[in-house]
């Protein structure tokens, strides 16, 4: 069973979701602040992180650019706000899914199970390639005709759903879903936002395209440029 750290500074809240996940047969180590459970993840090296924004002594989207500075580790932020900004700001400073305050155990798991899935199959499925891209889920780094890119982790995780699916249009709604966790009625502004961000990154723009293709009214396909 995967080992987990959780972060969360209500000692109610922390107590009842240790004692539900070491009852499914997780290893649990529960801390009360941010930098216990830096301190936690960098000494542990867990499978997976449960994270708190609301911490007494760092902000929540500090403290995850604080862990994504020495680890990998896929994380899932407990959030008391359901707003898509919010949302979409703590997954760019580096969480993986997120839960909406108050949630049961057995969502937690659910979530912790899912991502824990999609980690395997991403790391099993071994380097992409298109064109002049490399995309590598095991370490997470995407190359561009040799040159690092510099993505951050949601970027990342839009082109490597891209290039697994290239030459195929993949909707808005699926990449809301897939890549944000937002199912239902997120905001194409969120998709657009980001591929606007990926072209820059990739040296191309909506109006001279060479990997990302718009298809208007439909979605955006990654091909190799011709
Ligand atoms: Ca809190």
């Amino acid at each position: 069973m995967p080992s987990v750290v959780l972060v969360e500074d209500d000692v109610r809240i922390r107590d009842a979701l240790a004692r539900a996940l070491a009852s499914r047969g997780h290893t649990v180590r529960a801390e009360p602040t941010a930098l216990a459970g830096l301190e936690a993840i960098t000494s542990s090296a867990p499978d997976l992180v449960v994270l708190d924004l609301g911490l007494p002594d760092v902000d929540g989207r500090e403290l995850l650019r604080m862990i994504r500075a020495v680890s990998a580790v896929p994380i899932i932020v407990a959030t008391a706000v359901d707003d898509e900004t919010e949302i979409v700001r703590v997954l760019d400073a580096g969480a993986d899914d997120y839960v909406v305050k108050p949630f049961s155990a057995e969502q937690l798991e659910a979530r912790m199970r899912a991502l824990l899935r999609r980690v395997d199959s991403e790391q099993a499925a071994g380097p992409l390639e298109v064109g002049g891209l490399k995309i590598d889920g095991r370490s997470r780094e995407a190359t561009l005709d040799g040159v690092p890119l510099d993505l951050t982790r949601k970027e990342f995780d839009l082109l490597a759903l891209l290039a697994d699916r290239a030459g195929t249009v993949v909707t808005k709604q699926e990449l809301l879903a897939d890549v944000w966790r937002l199912p239902y009625g997120g905001s194409d502004k969120t998709v657009d936002v980001h591929l606007s961000w990926l072209r820059r990154k990739l040296g191309e723009s909506a109006a001279a395209p060479r990997y990302l293709h718009t298809v208007r009214g439909v979605g955006v396909k990654l091909v190799p440029p011709s």
